[in-house]
């Protein structure tokens, strides 16, 4: 198993993710993607893109705003209950998410955490104040005034931007019933402690489905989607079946909406933790809606012309928590030639680089021409390629391996001959002679 800081420093070193405002001596609970870290996560994004909604006839796309009228969060019950319990040590007045402190549930009180002598993590004292909930909203002013009357929040999940244009979508498409609306993007939580590398930070981004069925139906549809679930984790994003754990989440470790939850947890180097959840949200927030806003939420079958208020199914994905789980089963120490190598063996799919592409000497102008005439080749029929003509070539080998690409391409004086190049594969080291239209 790998280890958390091997995962961080390649991660820094290779330029996938570096911490937020880094420059500045760092945002807590921000991250910033560098140019491998960037082409891994939209690699990611648009294949969950890919595999959920333009595979699919019962799947549609929004893209809502980040600010969104105040009233959403209102009427969906974040502004009340979307809190995490919040504990101040009496000795050094430092703030911790109380749960956090040992084994404890998101309810625990200060006299259990007495009684089970949670000590504080700063001093090591066990001084507690009362547990208080803390809202995770973050707070922002529209316009130029300060006040109440301009209080809007940046949202704490994607999925309000989605029922919220429940009707625009149904009152211009008209789609059958069942359907889902998806929408990728950025949500934001005030986390007491951001911790774990990317796993818990405050800005992150969401990957999510609501899932619109008949009432009668959800069982059926939760049942489908949660197989799709498995499938595109373990035959899109290649994870391990045996590091994927279904978590069938009891009810009061649910949210406040949900009627029935699995998690879908995954063996990080943290240990076991969430990987994404499914939801049967019922008609939770489309009546919250159909409330607040006076507006009807009802849709009218095409054939009985029965009208109802939708119940939904919510698979929700992190997008960093992906990115965290591929990383964990990519990355592996080995020993190549009596040296140890660290290399990431990213799927096909999902890695930065597909190929790279080398002349076997940089000062000889005739391999030069070559190489660039069979990167120019790739590139055109696969995008993502990379050149490299830095160091030996052994050195590119290491560096390659390290950021995952599959395929090193070497042209030499042979490839001048007879159009073949040196095709060296990451994960067995194996050097193969291919010819270039082969490629
Ligand atoms: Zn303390």
């Amino acid at each position: 198993m790998s280890r958390l800081e091997d995962i961080v420093s390649l991660c820094k070193r290779r330029g996938f993710i570096f911490q937020g405002s880094e420059v500045y001596g760092g945002m807590a609970g921000t991250w910033d993607y560098g140019p491998l870290g960037v082409e891994l996560k939209r690699k990611i994004m648009n294949a969950w893109w890919k595999y959920f909604v333009e595979d699919r006839d019962d799947m549609y796309g929004v893209d809502a705003a980040i600010l969104m009228n105040p009233r959403t969060w209102v009427a969906s019950g974040h502004t009340a209950t979307f809190a995490d319990p919040l504990v101040e040590c009496k000795e050094c007045h430092k703030r911790f998410r109380a749960d956090h402190l040992g084994d404890f549930s998101e309810k625990v009180t200060r006299e259990e955490l007495t009684s089970a002598n949670a000590k504080c993590p700063n001093c090591g004292k066990v001084n507690w104040d009362e547990v208080k909930q803390f809202n995770m909203l973050f707070r922002t002013h529209v316009g130029s005034v300060s006040d109440d009357s301009s209080l809007a929040y940046l949202r704490g999940e994607t999925a309000q931007g989605i029922f919220t244009n429940f009707k625009n979508v149904v009152d211009t498409i008209y789609p059958d019933m069942p359907f889902g609306l998806a929408q990728q993007g950025k949500a934001f939580r005030n986390e007491i402690s951001p911790r774990d590398f990317v796993f818990r930070s405050r800005e992150f981004e969401q990957m999510e489905i609501e899932y619109f069925v008949k009432p009668n139906t959800w069982e059926e549809n939760f049942d489908k989607l949660l197989v799709d679930v498995h499938d595109f984790l373990e035959n899109v994003m290649m994870l391990p079946v045996d590091s994927i754990h279904e978590l069938d989440v009891p009810e009061e470790d649910r949210a406040h909406y949900s009627k029935r939850t699995i998690d879908m947890e995954f063996d990080y180097p943290i240990g076991r933790e969430e990987l994404m959840g499914i939801a049967y949200r019922t008609d939770f927030d489309l009546s919250n809606i159909q409330r607040e806003s006076g507006k009807n939420m009802e849709y009218r079958d095409k054939k009985t012309n029965e009208t109802f208020v939708p119940h939904v199914i919510e698979p929700s994905f992190g997008v960093e928590r992906l990115v965290m789980a591929v990383l964990t089963t990519a990355y592996c120490e080995d020993e190549v030639d009596g040296s140890s190598r660290v290399v990431l063996k990213l799927p096909d799919n999902l890695a930065p680089y597909r190929f790279c592409v080398s002349p076997l000497l940089k000062n000889k102008l005739e391999l030069m021409e070559k190489a660039r005439e069979v990167y120019a080749i790739l590139r055109k029929k696969y995008g993502n390629v990379t050149w490299d003509d830095s160091g030996n070539i052994g050195k590119r080998y290491r560096k390659q391996d390290e950021i995952g690409t599959p395929k090193c391409v070497v042209v030499d004086f042979e490839t001048l001959e007879d159009d073949t190049v040196t095709v060296r594969d990451r994960d067995t080291t194996k050097q193969d002679r291919v010819k270039i239209i082969e490629l």
